[in-house]
């Protein structure tokens, strides 16, 4: 009896150096913090839910090595997200999520390999007759695309400008190209970070959710491009159009018609290409957007 005692003594000790330490936590049960997935793919995001009951107000969280900012969303939970690079190393990360008295919650998610289809990178007649060719598709994706978009995605806004899920970018939504396919030809290789979806010349293009406009302009295989803030590092891109609807700095709302579908830029036939950037990662944006309708006002 005397030494069940000093047994249940030392592990009661051994709890609080863990908890000062932030090991564990006294007050954050794990019913109060929960996950879209415990196991992400490459290209996945994650939707982390502090409950309100937790209170200790606003969380914040890192996550392979990029910060997590929370919002409230309208149930009062608080929600993160987190997205996994299509080109993500797999392996066990660990999540972790502060609060404002100093408490900590950790959680260890499992990156696991998703298999991306090997296609052509095709080069049409009308395309080639234009100037492009493979190495001149990933010159100015390389060179003139991705510097101007690493410096619109340095500067998000840390709230966020949305409350709600994330809707589809057009009524009807037929995948054309997949997320992740690497398209290659005469040595090029370069991977499709955004979805195609099928859609005539000049149709609606809605926008995903509430934010800012941070781009709206021409670049070489984009062709006319559309960039939306919604804070809390989320980005919605728009690839291809016809028309603007808006301009750099409006807000737009969540359904609004920001721009008209078209085929400019490196495009073979219409279509929209839709990308999701989430802190820098490239993911998956149907996965974003549908990962979001379930989980934020679960
Ligand atoms: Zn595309």
């Amino acid at each position: 009896m005397k030494s069940d005692f000093k047994v249940l003594i030392s592990a009661l000790a051994l709890f609080f150096i863990l908890a000062k330490a932030g090991l564990v936590s006294a007050e954050i049960s794990a019913s109060l913090v929960s996950f879209s997935s415990e196991k992400l793919l490459q290209g996945d995001t994650l939707i982390i839910k502090v409950k309100k009951e937790t209170g200790l107000g606003q969380p914040s969280g890192e996550f392979l090595a990029s910060k997590v900012d929370f919002f409230r969303s309208e149930t009062g939970d608080w929600v993160g997200f987190a997205g996994v690079d299509a080109k993500k190393k797999t392996g066990k990360y660990i999540l972790t999520i502060n609060f404002p008295n100093g408490e900590k919650y950790q959680k260890k998610i499992s990156v696991v390999a998703r298999k991306f289809p090997v296609t052509v990178l095709r080069v049409t007649k009308e395309l080639k007759d234009q100037g492009y060719s493979p190495k001149s598709i990933a010159n100015d994706v390389v060179n003139q695309e991705a510097p101007v978009l690493s410096k619109i995605f340095r500067n998000y806004f840390p709230a966020a400008y949305f409350a709600k899920p994330f809707i589809y970018p057009l009524s009807k939504v037929e995948i054309g190209g997949d997320f992740g396919n690497i398209r290659k030809n005469q040595g090029v290789s370069l991977q499709h970070l955004g979805v195609d979806l099928e859609a005539e010349m000049e149709t609606p293009v809605y926008a995903v959710n509430d934010g800012a406009v941070s781009f709206a302009d021409n670049m070489p295989t984009y062709g006319k491009t559309l960039i939306i803030d919604h804070g809390l590092g989320i980005y919605s891109l728009y690839l291809h159009l016809s028309e603007f609807k808006f301009s750099k700095g409006d807000r737009v709302k969540q359904g609004d018609v920001i721009g008209l579908s078209g085929n400019s830029g490196y495009s073979i036939s219409p279509h929209l290409h839709f990308s999701i950037k989430l802190n820098g990662a490239a993911v998956d944006p149907l996965i974003f957007v549908e990962t979001s309708m379930v989980e934020i006002l679960k």
